[in-house]
């Protein structure tokens, strides 16, 4: 299974707003697709944000 990396800015929404309001946060990528190393923009369509994300949070050994 791919692993998703979330939009961080879907997932503090989520943590704001009331339960109802919740909702699936955005999948930028896969870590599998990622190409390049450090730190890589991604733009979050839902929250229409640029998303900055420390690839090297993400394990490939999991
Ligand atoms: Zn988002």
């Amino acid at each position: 299974m791919k692993q998703p990396i979330y939009c961080p800015h879907c997932i503090e929404r989520n943590e704001r707003v009331p339960k109802e309001d919740k909702r699936k946060p955005q999948i930028l990528a896969y870590v599998e697709d990622v190409v390049g190393r450090g730190v890589i923009e991604f733009w979050c369509k839902k929250c229409r944000k640029t998303a900055r994300i420390d690839i090297r949070e993400y394990s490939l050994d999991q």
